[in-house]
């Protein structure tokens, strides 16, 4: 029986470079944000209590910035850079996978599903590095050192919920790490084609969503 997405499958797969490793993929993205998390965790010295709010800042900015981002540009035709985008997102992740067939194959599909490589070096230019100077001038050190390792390791989440959700339901990663089956069968329902311009935008815990209205559960309790 052939899926509705396998013609789609078959041609991504064809234009992937044959020198790609998504093992490597995963590596580069993994390697650059640990190190900088390290980095940046390694510049705090006695943290004061208010201090913490700057990483949970971070979070609920990270939050309504995947809801947004992942809305607006992912699923609203705009010209512009922005079109590059909904082309990769809309365009390939949305046609790869739908509700009734969220599984990778092999780890070249990989390609699809975890951001360019190079998207978490512009992450850390335009929004990690800047956040990190101007508050450790303006607030502390240590608050400029939370805001990197907050918005780097609020990315890693991102990438490793998304990953997880394209995961056989019930993979021991979901059975090991609290919430990821849940998002799992949230994300799942955003694949399908018919409802992904309308709910549950968010990837990493769905607060955007459940404060907006557009947080959706499945039919069966879960
Ligand atoms: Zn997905
Ligand atoms: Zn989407």
């Amino acid at each position: 029986m052939t899926h509705p997405t396998e013609d789609f499958r078959a041609r991504y797969r064809a234009g992937i470079s044959p020198r790609y490793s998504g093992p490597l993929h995963a590596l580069w993205v993994a390697s650059v944000g640990i190190a900088t998390m390290i980095y940046a965790a390694s510049q705090l010295s006695a943290v004061a209590a208010p201090e913490w709010l700057v990483l949970l800042f971070t979070l609920l900015l990270g939050n309504v910035g995947e809801y947004s981002i992942h809305k607006k540009l992912g699923h609203q035709k705009l010209g512009g850079p922005a079109k590059l985008f909904y082309q990769r997102h809309t365009g390939d992740h949305h046609s790869f996978f739908t509700e009734n067939n969220m599984l990778w194959t092999t780890s070249r599909d990989w390609r699809v599903v975890l951001f360019p490589g190079w998207l978490i070096l512009v992450v850390i230019a335009i929004i990690g590095l800047p956040g990190y100077f101007a508050l450790g001038a303006l607030v502390s050190a240590n608050a400029g050192a939370l805001w990197l390792t907050g918005i780097v390791g609020t990315y890693l989440l991102y990438e490793l919920v998304h990953f997880s959700d394209h995961l056989p339901d019930g993979h021991w990663l979901h059975r090991l790490v609290p919430g990821l089956g849940t998002m799992a069968a949230l994300h799942r329902i955003h694949h399908d084609r018919s409802r992904m311009t309308a709910v549950n935008f968010n990837l990493t815990f769905p607060l955007t969503d459940w404060l907006l209205g557009t947080l959706a559960w499945p039919d069966k309790t879960l």
